[in-house]
């Protein structure tokens, strides 16, 4: 066997060369890299707008740039409390220390690993002012709960969908539940550009005015600068990447979830905990997660034999340094700190074939 990467866009991008180079050669032709009335920006956002079901779509630099403009746009800042999962990328929480509020974290559902509604309930105060749910690894976090809480308390609700693209929830695209939503498009996610790039989207005209201000610093037409903004943009070649992919995504989503299932049918162990798909959820699997008994030996295994994995993540957010000052405990996140320690993320993309797959779950099971 060849060296198996994480990940491969190089086989992405040769599967579909001739269109990617088209989309690029266009936007260099006309020059169009950035611009208020960027036609290739505003071609992907109506797009996805399009893809999600969704009335706007705003661009913006990248998926965390998409967080915190969104988190300003409704007015949260300092002495405000944002709720976030236990388990995430950093994204997540660092937004809300980004524009004065406090992240409060509460532990993930043992079995889906998304944010456990029914500990929500205890982290809101009198401050708290928003709810931030991931859809880890492309599991829709249970939705119903976190937004009839938000319905009781008042709250907003902003999904992070960076690792989630085209997900269902009870039918429903992620992205349209919540007040509004986060996008990501690091190469590395389902929908990836070439670069960095992300996107909020929302049903909420006025939502959608500010972040689109916020990004523009905080321009209502050229030169009216009504507040101070940022510089946060898509730019052309990235929207024409986005653009060209998009079609794909379906089939290549389709493909993911076949390759979950085989891996999830050939790993079957007593001492290996393979994903399960929430019965209300479409599971897109942006990462193939596993808890073993001695992650860090099988990662060395693996490596050893030519097969390259990750850790997604292995020290929760509470417990990062960046947040010592918190003195959180793992008796207050019980889940996520047993959880952290025990995970390893295998190759997962479209690309991967039928053979590699028997290979990688083979090899992990020769550890086992
Ligand atoms: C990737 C990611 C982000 C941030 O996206 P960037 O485009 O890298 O800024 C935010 N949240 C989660 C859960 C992510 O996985």
């Amino acid at each position: 066997m060849n060296k198996i990467p994480f990940v491969d866009l190089k086989a992405q991008y040769h599967s579909i060369r001739s269109e990617i180079d088209a989309a690029m050669q266009q936007v260099m032709e006309q020059t169009a890299f950035i611009g208020g009335n960027n036609s290739f920006v505003q071609q992907f956002e109506q797009a996805f707008s399009q893809y999600l079901g969704i009335k706007h779509v705003m661009s913006c630099g990248n998926g965390t740039d998409s967080l915190e403009i969104l988190l300003k746009a409704y007015g949260i800042g300092t002495g405000d409390e944002v709720i976030v999962p236990a388990m995430s990328w950093i994204s997540t929480s660092e937004v809300v220390s980004a524009v004065g509020a406090r992240p409060v974290f509460v532990d993930i559902d043992p079995v889906y690993y998304t944010i456990d509604p029914s500990k929500i309930e205890a982290a809101i105060t009198s401050r708290t002012k928003a709810i931030i749910p991931v859809h880890l690894y492309g599991q829709p976090a249970d939705m119903d709960p976190i937004m009839s809480l938000a319905a009781t308390h008042n709250l907003i609700v902003i999904e992070d969908c960076a690792q989630a693209h085209g997900a269902l929830y009870n039918g429903k695209m992620v992205g349209t539940i919540g007040h509004a939503s986060s996008f990501s498009f690091y190469p590395g996610k389902n929908l990836g550009a070439y670069g960095d790039a992300g996107a909020m989207a929302t049903n909420d005209d006025r939502i959608a005015a500010v972040c689109r201000m916020i990004a523009n610093h905080g321009q209502q037409g050229k030169h009216n600068h009504i507040m101070e903004g940022r510089n946060s943009r898509l730019d052309g070649l990235q929207a024409a990447v986005l653009a060209a992919k998009l079609p794909h995504l379906k089939q290549w989503t389709l493909l993911r979830q076949q390759h979950a299932q085989q891996f999830n049918s050939l790993l079957q162990h007593p001492s290996i905990v393979t994903p399960q798909v929430s019965p209300s959820g479409a599971h897109v699997f942006h990462l193939y997660v596993v808890q073993v008994p001695d992650r860090n030996q099988l990662a060395q295994h693996l490596k050893e034999k030519g097969i390259e994995t990750a850790v997604h993540y292995p020290v929760a957010l509470p417990f990062l340094t960046c947040y010592q000052h918190y003195q959180h405990t793992s008796e207050q996140f019980p889940v996520a700190a047993s959880f952290q320690d025990k995970i390893i993320s295998l190759p997962m993309y479209a690309e991967l074939t039928m053979e590699t797959i028997a290979y990688i779950s083979e090899q992990v099971k020769q550890l086992i």
